[in-house]
C-alpha cells in the first residue's frame, strides 16, 4: 500500500511545515494566504508566465503602453522627500537600454530589489524631463532561475511571500511526490477520448512548463477535473432526485394545450414552440420535470407556463404558479384569465361533458369569505389553475391534485420555498408536481450548466416579431444638478415632448446600497424637485419601497390608468411591471447599476406598439462606461449577460463566500463552454454507470474533500 500512487486526500493531509524550507514563520505567512497542506500549495498555481525568450525589451518600449520587460537591476537608491512619503528609484536594464523604475511609498523596494537580480516589470512608461519611467509598476523577482518559462506566483506584500519561494516549495513538494507518482481517478477510457494529459504531468507542468503549449494542456486537465467534481454533484443529485420522486405521467392526448394555442391572437415564436415541446416531452415522462426556463424580459414566457399548465389540467391536475410580489400575482392573474377565457376543462360529473375552466388568484389581500372559497375549491378540486404569492405555500393551502408548478423570477424565491410549494404536490398518490421555474435573467449557457447544472435548461432566445427596439442614449450630466449641461437639456425636452402626446415616463433613482432610508430620501428629493423644475406642468407621482404593498399598487393602479404622467421610483419597478404606455425612461446615476440590473429596468418601457427610449445619465464620464456602453450598443439579455460576466467575472453568479470556496481555480465559466460540456457529459456516464461512484471511489473521496458543504448545497439548490 505504501507506494501507491498519492490522491489528493493523501497530499491534503500533509502539512506545509513538511515542505523542506518552511519553518514556523514561513507556515505561519502561508496559512495567512490559505495555504495550509500540501495540496493546498501544489493547487496554488502560476498567476501568469514569463517567457524569457519572448518578452520585450527596453528599446522597445512606448510611452503610453503597458507592456512586460524581463530586466536586470542595476542600481536602487532611496530618496528623501520632505513630506512623509518615501519615493526609492531603480535603474533597470538590458541589452537594449534602461529605463528607471520610481516607487512611492514602498521602503522595501530599496531591500527587495538588489543589484544584478533579475525581474519582470509590468508598467506603462511615462516620459519624464524627456526620459523614459514607470511609477509604482508590478514588479516578480524572478531570480537567477534557468528554465525558459518562469512561473509567476501570487505573491503577498503583506505575508512577505515572493514568487521565488513558492516556487522552490512547488518544487520541493514534486520531486518529493514524484517516486510514489500523483494518482489519476479519472477512467482512462473517458480520459484518452478527451485526449487529456494524466494528472501527475499536468501538475508537474502546470507549475513548470516546458513551452506556452504545453502550460496550456495542463491547465486544461486541471480545469477538466475542477469541472468534472462540480458535475459528479450536480449530475447525481438530478439522478437521485429522478429515482426518488414518482412524478405524474401526464394525459398528452387531449386537446386543451393545443385549443390554447390556436386561440392565441398570434402564433408562438419559434422558440416558443420549440420550449413548449422541450415541456411536453418532460411531461409525458413518469418522471417530474424540474426545468429552468430562460427567456428574456417580453420573450413571452408566460403563454409557455400556461401550455405547460393545461396539460396538467387536462388530465384532471392542478396549476399554480407563484410570483414574488402581490402586484406581479395580480398582473400575471388578469393577463391569465385573460388568455383563458374561452376555454372549457373536460368534467363528466356535468351534463355536457365539460365546465369553464376556473382560474383563481391567492396572495395575502385575497381574504375573508372570498379566501375561504378559493382554499376550499383548491382542496376540492374546483379551482384548476390558481395564480399566487407565498401565500400559496402556507398552511392550510391544500391541492386535491396539485400537477404543476411554475415559479416566476426564481431569482427572488429561496430554495425552501421552491420545495415547499412542490411538497404541496405529495397527495395520496405520493407523485411530486411537475415544476417549470422563470427566469428574465438570463445567464450565459456555459454557466447555467454548472449554476444550474441538476435542472434541465430551456431558453426562449427570440423575441416575438414587432417589438420596436428601446433605443439607448447615455448621458453625462458632470455637475450633477440635472438641468444644465446640453445633453440633459435635450433629455427632459424630448421627454416633455413624449408626454405632451400622451405617454408616461419612469424616472429611477439612484441606487443606494447602503441604506433603504437613503435611498427613499434621495428619492423624495428627486420627486420634488422635478415636481417644481423640469416637469413642473406635469402629474409626477412617487414609488418606494418602503411605501406598503397596499400604497405601491395604488400608486401602480395610478399610474397603469394615467393619473400620473411620469413615475419617479426607486427599483422597486424592476421586476415584470407591465405599463404599455410608459415610453421613457431615465435611469439617474446609472453607473451605480449592474448591467443585468439595467437591463431589467429598462425592460420596464418598450411593451407597447410605440417606440420608446431609455436615457442612462451618469455624472462621471468615466466610471461604470463600459456597462453602460454595453446597454447602449444591445437590447439582447444574453449578449449582455455575457458582457457582465466577462467584466464581472464568475463573481456574478457564485457569491463571495461561495467563491472562496469555489474549487474553480482554473476553469472558467467564461471561457470553457467545451471543457464544461466535456465534463458535464463525462458525469453522466460515470453516474449512470456507477450511481453510489462506488467503483469511482477516489472520485466519491475529491469530491466530499474539495466542494465545501455550503458549495455542494450552492451547487445543487433545489
Ligand atoms: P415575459 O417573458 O417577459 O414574461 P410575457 O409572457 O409577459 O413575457 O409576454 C410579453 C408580451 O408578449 C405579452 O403581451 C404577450 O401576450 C406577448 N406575446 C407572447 N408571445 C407572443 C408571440 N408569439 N407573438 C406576439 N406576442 C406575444
Ligand atoms: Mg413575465
Amino acid at each position: 500500500m505504501a507506494d501507491a500512487p498519492l490522491t489528493l486526500r493523501d497530499l491534503a493531509g500533509l502539512d506545509i511545515s513538511t515542505i523542506k524550507g518552511v519553518g514556523d514563520k514561513r507556515r505561519e505567512a502561508l496559512v495567512e494566504v490559505g495555504i495550509e497542506s500540501v495540496l493546498d500549495l501544489l493547487t496554488t498555481y502560476p498567476r501568469r508566465y514569463v517567457d524569457r525568450t519572448n518578452e520585450a525589451h527596453v528599446g522597445d518600449l512606448v510611452e503610453g503602453v503597458e507592456t512586460l520587460v524581463l530586466v536586470k537591476v542595476r542600481n536602487v537608491r532611496r530618496v528623501p522627500l520632505r513630506t512623509r512619503r518615501s519615493m526609492v528609484t531603480a535603474t533597470v536594464g538590458d541589452t537594449t537600454g534602461s529605463i528607471s523604475l520610481t516607487f512611492f511609498n514602498q521602503p522595501w523596494r530599496e531591500r527587495q530589489l538588489k543589484t544584478d537580480a533579475e525581474i519582470a516589470v509590468f508598467g506603462k512608461p511615462e516620459r519624464f524631463r524627456g526620459k523614459l519611467q514607470m511609477v509604482n509598476p508590478v514588479v516578480d523577482i524572478i531570480g537567477d532561475k534557468t528554465g525558459r518559462i518562469v512561473p509567476i506566483y501570487p505573491q503577498s506584500e503583506k505575508a512577505n511571500l515572493s514568487t521565488w519561494e513558492i516556487a522552490s516549495w512547488v518544487r520541493n513538494a514534486l520531486d518529493r511526490a514524484a517516486p510514489r507518482t500523483i494518482g489519476d481517478p479519472l477512467p482512462t477510457r473517458i480520459r484518452e477520448r478527451l485526449s487529456l494529459i494524466d494528472r501527475h504531468s499536468a501538475l508537474n507542468t502546470i507549475h513548470f512548463p516546458e513551452s506556452i503549449v504545453d502550460k496550456e494542456r495542463a491547465r486544461e486537465r486541471l480545469a477538466f477535473d475542477e469541472l468534472l467534481r462540480v458535475q459528479l454533484v450536480l449530475v447525481g443529485r438530478k439522478r437521485a432526485f429522478e429515482r426518488d420522486n414518482t412524478g405524474i405521467r401526464h394525459d398528452m392526448a387531449g386537446e386543451m394545450q393545443k385549443r390554447f394555442v390556436d386561440a392565441l391572437p398570434f402564433p408562438l415564436t419559434a422558440a416558443q414552440r420549440r420550449v413548449v415541446d422541450e415541456v411536453n416531452a418532460d411531461l409525458a415522462k413518469p418522471v417530474p420535470m424540474h426545468r429552468l426556463l430562460q427567456g428574456d424580459v417580453g420573450s413571452g414566457k408566460t403563454v409557455v407556463a400556461v401550455a405547460a399548465m393545461l396539460v396538467a389540467v387536462q388530465g384532471g391536475h392542478q396549476g399554480a404558479l407563484m410570483a414574488p410580489t402581490e402586484v406581479l400575482a395580480e398582473q400575471h392573474f388578469a393577463g391569465i384569465q385573460r388568455l383563458l377565457a374561452d376555454l372549457r376543462v373536460p368534467d363528466d360529473g356535468n351534463l355536457f361533458g365539460e365546465r369553464q375552466l376556473r382560474v383563481e388568484l391567492l396572495t395575502g389581500r385575497v381574504t375573508g369569505e372570498r379566501r375561504r372559497d378559493v382554499l376550499k375549491d383548491l382542496a376540492s378540486g374546483g379551482v384548476d389553475i390558481v395564480i399566487g404569492t407565498h401565500a400559496l405555500i402556507q398552511d392550510g393551502v391544500e391541492f386535491a391534485s396539485l400537477g404543476m408548478v411554475v415559479i416566476d423570477e426564481q431569482h427572488r424565491f429561496g430554495v425552501e420555498q421552491r420545495a415547499a410549494l412542490r411538497g404541496k404536490g405529495a397527495g395520496e398518490q405520493h407523485t411530486t408536481p411537475d415544476v417549470l421555474v422563470m427566469t428574465a435573467t438570463p445567464i450565459p449557457r456555459t454557466a447555467a450548466m454548472t449554476v444550474y447544472g441538476d435542472l434541465e435548461v430551456s431558453v426562449l432566445d427570440e423575441l416575438p416579431p414587432g417589438r420596436t427596439p428601446i433605443a439607448t442614449m447615455a448621458v453625462v450630466d458632470s455637475d450633477g444638478s440635472g438641468g444644465s449641461s446640453g445633453e440633459v437639456e435635450s433629455m427632459w425636452n424630448d421627454i416633455r415632448a413624449a408626454l405632451n402626446v400622451g405617454q408616461q415616463a419612469f424616472v429611477v433613482c439612484p441606487m443606494i446600497e447602503e441604506s433603504d432610508k437613503m435611498e427613499v430620501a434621495a428619492a423624495e428629493k428627486i420627486h420634488e424637485s422635478l415636481r417644481r423644475g423640469e416637469l413642473a406642468k406635469y402629474k409626477v407621482g412617487l414609488l418606494h419601497g418602503r411605501m406598503s404593498s397596499q400604497e405601491k399598487d395604488d400608486v401602480m393602479s395610478k399610474f397603469r390608468a394615467r393619473k400620473f404622467d411620469v413615475l419617479v421610483s426607486t427599483t422597486v419597478i424592476e421586476v415584470g411591471v407591465d405599463v404599455p404606455n410608459a415610453t421613457c425612461m431615465i435611469v439617474l446615476d446609472a453607473d451605480r447599476f449592474g448591467i443585468a440590473q439595467l437591463h431589467q429596468l429598462r425592460g420596464r418601457v418598450g411593451r407597447g406598439s410605440i417606440a420608446s427610449r431609455c436615457w442612462l445619465v451618469r455624472q462621471n464620464p468615466h466610471v461604470g462606461m463600459e456597462r453602460v456602453d454595453a446597454l447602449v450598443k444591445s437590447t439582447d439579455g444574453f449578449y449582455l449577460a455575457e458582457v457582465d460576466l466577462e467584466l464581472r467575472g464568475e463573481g456574478t453568479l457564485m457569491s463571495t463566500a461561495q467563491k472562496g470556496a469555489s474549487d474553480l481555480k482554473l476553469a472558467s465559466l467564461r471561457r470553457d463552454e467545451k471543457l464544461i460540456t466535456a465534463a458535464r457529459e463525462a458525469a453522466f456516464e460515470i453516474i449512470d454507470a456507477d450511481p453510489s461512484l462506488k467503483r469511482n471511489r477516489e472520485l466519491a473521496s475529491e469530491v466530499n474533500l474539495l466542494l465545501a458543504r455550503e458549495e455542494k448545497e450552492f451547487l445543487t439548490k433545489d
